[in-house]
């Protein structure tokens, strides 16, 4: 399996609980290398045009307040399959069906609040970075 780079969000929920380094102690140790991390704060709006894609979910206004509810660390990783083990480490969407030892089984408080966001796919990794970041910004 080829290097790969995906995109990754610490969601206010974990930020706001001091996690962000536990977080990435987690993502390390899975062998992905964070590429490029800035700490920013979203308008709802902002929330809005990132989550387009779930905006008929019933649940998409909570979401887009809960993403713009504090700062996020958004993030680059790079590293043998990183889209598939990114998601691995994260584990399920809802913390409890996640996988013990996985981000979400670890720090997630419900299945909105739920730490972490990663990329589903090579096209959605390729919009979702530049998105945030510049090529410049891309250190690998
Ligand atoms: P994932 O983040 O695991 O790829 P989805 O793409 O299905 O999951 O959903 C995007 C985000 O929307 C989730 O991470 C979560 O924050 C929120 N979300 C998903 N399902 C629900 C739900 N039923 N209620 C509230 N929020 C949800």
């Amino acid at each position: 399996m080829a290097i790969q780079r995906t995109f990754s969000i610490i969601k206010p929920d974990a930020t706001k609980r001091n996690l962000t380094g536990a977080i990435n102690a987690k993502l390390e140790a899975a062998g992905l290398r964070i590429i490029a991390q800035k700490r920013i704060h979203l308008t709802e709006a902002q929330a809005g045009v990132f989550y387009a894609v779930h905006k008929e979910r019933p649940f998409y206004g909570e979401l887009c307040e809960f993403m713009a509810s504090g700062p996020i660390v958004v993030q680059v990783l790079e590293g043998e399959d990183a889209i598939a083990k990114n998601r691995e480490v994260m584990g399920a969407t809802n913390p409890a069906e996640a996988a013990e030892g996985t981000i979400r089984k670890e720090f997630a408080l419900s299945i909105g609040e739920n730490s972490v966001h990663g990329s589903d796919g090579e096209d959605t990794a390729k919009e979702e970075i530049a998105y945030f970041f510049s090529g410049l910004e891309l250190v690998g």
